[in-house]
């Protein structure tokens, strides 16, 4: 990470991502994620207590409610940078997460909503995540689907890596994929097939079919 100190809202979004992903996420994540020392990440996450945004149970870090509400508009914000970074700057869609960590604080508030509107209203940003953002979401990930044919629907927890492997096979939001289970969870796309780590099968959101 390029940057010599996270904002607090990196911390949330990040606790977001997870939250989203997994249903839970300790200090040790989020330490992993940010590249931060877990000294560090724990006299944050207390701070974050504090202020009352989170609850800390032994390592476990959860959102209050108010810790919701604050956090909503920083997913937001997030996911507005990255349609822009992407339409606009042109940033390669496995970049784009990375690329707007800075730019985002910028648009929090009225100047996101302008950009917002600029942009002609997207539905989501460029892995597929709302805009209008929900605290529960009804889509399934690989890891409960069974076999079959399915589109993409989106990329929960937005890690370089895979974002990096899914876009070497052209698999993108909308794109229509097959999963093969057989020990292992396999992905075939446009441009050819990947094998998904567990943690993996729980990142990647399919559409419902009907
Ligand atoms: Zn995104």
């Amino acid at each position: 990470m390029s940057r010599m100190t996270l904002n607090f809202e990196d911390y949330l979004l990040v606790m977001w991502e997870y939250q989203e992903s997994f249903g839970k996420v300790s200090e040790t994540d989020i330490s992993k994620r940010l590249k931060i020392r877990p000294p560090t990440v724990n006299e944050y996450v207390h701070k974050l207590q504090q202020m009352g945004l989170v609850q800390i149970k032994t390592r476990e870090v959860s959102f209050t409610n108010s810790g919701k509400r604050f956090t909503i508009p920083i997913v937001r914000a997030h996911r507005i940078a990255e349609v822009f970074a992407q339409k606009v700057l042109e940033v390669p869609w496995e970049e784009v997460h990375k690329a707007v960590m800075d730019l985002e604080h910028l648009f929090s508030g009225n100047y996101g909503e302008n950009l917002y509107k600029h942009l002609g209203y997207p539905s989501t940003c460029p892995h597929g995540n709302p805009i209008s953002v929900a605290e529960k979401d009804s889509s399934a990930s690989v890891m409960i689907s069974p076999e079959g044919t399915y589109k993409i629907k989106r990329i929960i927890f937005e890690d370089y890596s895979l974002l990096t492997k899914l876009a070497n096979v052209s698999i993108l939001p909308d794109t229509t994929v097959k999963i093969y289970k057989d020990g292992r969870t396999e992905l075939e796309g446009p441009g050819g097939s990947i094998y998904l780590d567990d943690s993996e099968t729980q990142m990647v959101h399919l559409k419902k079919t009907s």
